[in-house]
């Protein structure tokens, strides 16, 4: 198959025709949203979701993410719209917000992985939206990698993984927030978080009150299994072998380059994810390949490009990359829960 590649803002009428017609009649179009680029298909033809899944490489009990432009289009895929849902999506829409509720029959069980909930978002992303408008079509997209690799912030990064797979692909420049949405599970007693992102438990809480986090992506219980089905496999993986190195700046920066001249002694390549306050600390002559990956003052300079650097770890062919934690801040909680599924949870505590 032909990728047809298209970047917005040069020919956009062109464009958003060429791509609506694609949805519309069942294939794929890749674009940006303000968390990662989606793998997008008409959420309501099974034959779409097949597709998605093919095209990734999913195991297709992992279900997709529905994405909407208007918020009327709620009730027409979903059940029961509680009072708290709806503060929800008033407070978060559109944004980075995806809400799981009681599906309606429309939504084919395809796009669902089997369930009888339904995942739905309103991206802020103006590619997303008026994509989503010139089609007419509800769009299912989960994020547009193939699975196990990590979730592509640009344009580059979707062509590497779907480039012949796929029919075409926007390119709407490097997405703002570079983590995937946080999901809420609204189906329940209480809302429950099933998977972490930038908007915070915190935020969540301030407009509903309670609120819960679902204990099985803590990670403290290897046993439990997530209620959001996808939170189980071991995404975003570089090909080497990622640790965590975490403890007392200075202390850690020591473990990180002793570790690092042991590996380059038995004649490993290795990485090294700092932050930007401590790139200095491995200017001993030995580390090498230290990337800046953000300041834990500013956590979103760390989201934004975390997958991106993961993936320069594997272009680099780096065999061991040593990261120190970004467990601060408000979206520090996020962050880690991709960093320590990256790095198969193998974290070291100095
Ligand atoms: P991605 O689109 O790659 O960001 O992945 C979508 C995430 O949403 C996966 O972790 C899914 O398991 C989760 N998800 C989608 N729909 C549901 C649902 N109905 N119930 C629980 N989790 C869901
Ligand atoms: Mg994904």
């Amino acid at each position: 198959m032909n990728t047809i590649i298209a970047k917005a803002g040069v020919d956009d009428d062109r464009m958003y025709e060429q791509a609506a017609e694609i949805l519309k009649r069942g294939g794929l179009v890749a674009f940006p949203t303000e968390t990662v680029y989606g793998l997008g298909g008409d959420a309501l033809n099974p034959d779409a979701s097949h597709r998605i899944y093919a095209a990734k490489g999913r195991p297709s009990d992992n279900p997709l993410i529905v994405h909407i432009a208007e918020t009327s289009s709620v009730y027409e895929l979903a059940e029961t719209v509680s009072d708290d849902t709806k503060k929800l999506m008033e407070a978060f829409w559109p944004g980075p917000l995806t809400i799981i509720l009681n599906k309606k029959e429309v939504v084919p069980h395809t796009t669902t992985g089997g369930l009888d909930t339904v995942a739905i978002r309103m991206p802020s992303h103006p590619v997303a939206m008026r994509l989503i408008k010139d089609s007419g079509v509800y769009i299912a997209a989960p994020s547009a990698n193939l699975s196990g690799r990590p979730s592509p912030t640009t344009a580059q990064h979707v062509q590497q993984d779907m480039d012949g797979r796929i029919d075409m692909i926007i390119d709407g420049g490097a997405v703002g927030i570079g983590i995937e949405s946080t999901i809420v599970d609204m189906t329940g007693d209480r809302p429950t978080i099933l998977r972490p992102g930038y908007i915070t438990p915190e935020m969540i809480r301030d407009i509903v009150g309670d609120v819960t986090i679902d204990p099985a992506i803590t990670g403290m219980n290897n046993a439990l299994r997530p209620k959001a089905p996808g939170m189980k496999y071991t995404h975003y993986a570089p090909k080497g072998e990622l640790s965590i190195v975490e403890g007392d700046r200075l202390a850690a920066a020591e473990k990180i380059r002793s570790l690092v001249a042991e590996k380059k002694a038995q004649g490993y390549k290795t990485a090294i994810l700092c932050d930007t306050d401590n790139v200095s600390l491995y200017d001993d002559g030995v580390c090498e390949n230290v990337y800046d990956a953000g300041s834990k003052k500013n956590e979103i300079t760390v989201s934004a490009g975390l997958y991106s650097l993961l993936r320069t770890c594997d272009d680099i062919g780096a065999q061991y990359i040593y990261s120190e934690s970004f467990e601060e801040g408000d979206m520090g909680y996020a962050i880690m829960n991709r960093l320590i599924k990256a790095a198969g949870h193998r974290i070291i505590s100095c």
